[in-house]
């Protein structure tokens, strides 16, 4: 493999080995532009290292575009552990991880990802000051769907208002698909709201629990069973589960005006933006939607304040609008615009030194 080629658009890649732990693991740092890059440690047992390498690659890359659309001062970078999140984990594997992190001096900050958990990065965070996104006593800001779900919000009123003229969510129709941490809070404050809601969830327990907390509202509530969301009768479908649900099949069944939602990498291909505005449904691009977690994770630096990230969080409105605009004016998708949002903020700043890549953040007080 032409490693050089591969890197083209990459600052840097590190292939990080401690036998005594077992540790093997690929950092990835995509662009430092906005400041130094953050981006979550994904653990999996991956079936080669050019299988991780690439993953890694594609997710540091991906971080680039959520760092700048979100406004945080960072870059986008991200690691991958070749190893089974059941069977391989230790203390010592994850503090060899976090000596690695910290030999890049505070040019990547990490966190949890898929296969990782809080618990794993107290043990790295002993050898580092660079891990973003810990429990509250850690002194991090804790649960990351309140602020995510509170994106949702502002992404839905963005949306209203450029498809009605108003922000007003009351008497408006959404397809909730997912009653987890964000959909369900996403949920309570609709219907406080005065919104109409289709939810679905695949945990029955889940959607008694969210009935038995919001019964005054049961008439603006009702369960549709499975992949019958994608067809009800809503204003804006609302996915707040699994990616790859806009796909040839869903778009089809659609019956809404617009898509807008938590759940990671909605579209199963590039190309369903185009679909789903060829169809004149309006896609709010998830990534942009979802920054709330990563604004508080971002935030974190400044020391925990909830009230602050919420507030932070409506920029997300903002932001949306101007794709909208520029989607409509040129005749793009709004995947397309939001791409192209992330990439003028890049290319503003890339001549000034963010802050943080000049200060380090103080090191936690972590013992043994
Ligand atoms: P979660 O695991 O708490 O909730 C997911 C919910 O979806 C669960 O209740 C699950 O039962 C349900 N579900 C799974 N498959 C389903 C299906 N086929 N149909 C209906 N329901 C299904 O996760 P979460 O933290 O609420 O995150 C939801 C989505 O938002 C995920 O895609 C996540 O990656 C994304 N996201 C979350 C955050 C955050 O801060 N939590 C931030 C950014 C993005």
């Amino acid at each position: 493999m032409d490693i050089f080629t591969k890197m083209n658009e990459y600052e840097q890649i590190m292939f990080c080995n401690d036998s005594a732990s077992g540790l093997k693991a690929i950092i990835v740092i995509h662009n430092t532009t906005l400041g130094p890059a953050l981006g979550g440690c994904r653990m999996r047992p991956y079936a080669s290292v050019d299988e991780a390498l690439e993953d890694a690659l594609r997710l540091a890359k991906g971080m680039t575009y959520k760092c700048a659309a979100a406004d945080v001062d960072f870059g986008g970078g991200k690691s991958v552990i070749i190893g089974d999140p059941q069977k391989d984990k230790s203390p010592e594997l994850f503090r060899a991880f976090g000596q690695f992190i910290d030999s890049l001096n505070g040019r990547y900050y990490t966190g949890t990802d898929m296969g990782t958990e809080l618990s794993d990065f107290v043990h790295a965070a002993k050898e580092t000051n660079c891990i973003a996104g810990l429990p509250e006593e850690y002194g991090g800001g804790g649960d990351t769907s309140v602020p995510t779900a509170m994106g949702v919000i502002y992404g839905l009123k963005a949306t209203s208002k450029m498809l009605w003229g108003s922000e007003d969510l009351a008497d408006r129709t959404f397809s909730i698909q997912g009653l987890g941490k964000v959909g369900f809070k996403v949920a309570e404050q609709l219907i406080e709201l005065g919104a109409n809601l289709y939810v679905t969830d695949v945990n029955d327990n889940t959607l008694a629990k969210f009935i038995e907390k919001n019964n005054k509202y049961r008439n603006a509530i009702k369960f549709v069973h499975g992949n019958d969301i994608y067809s009800s009768a809503a204003d804006i479908f609302v996915p707040c589960a699994l990616g790859g649900i806009i796909n040839d099949d869903t778009i089809e069944q659609l019956q809404v005006k617009a898509v807008v939602g938590s759940a990671n990498n909605q579209l199963l291909e590039d190309r369903h933006a185009d679909v789903l505005r060829q169809k004149n449904i309006l896609y709010a691009p998830d990534y942009i939607v979802n920054a709330g977690g990563l604004i508080q994770v971002a935030d974190e630096l400044y020391g925990p304040n909830k009230a602050r990230v919420l507030q932070k969080t409506s920029a997300i409105y903002h932001s949306l609008e101007e794709i909208y605009q520029e989607a409509e004016k040129l005749n793009i998708s709004t995947a397309q615009a939001a791409n192209n949002y992330c990439e003028r903020k890049i290319a503003a700043r890339k001549n000034r030194n963010s802050f943080f890549s000049r200060h380090k953040r103080p090191k936690w007080q972590i013992r043994n």
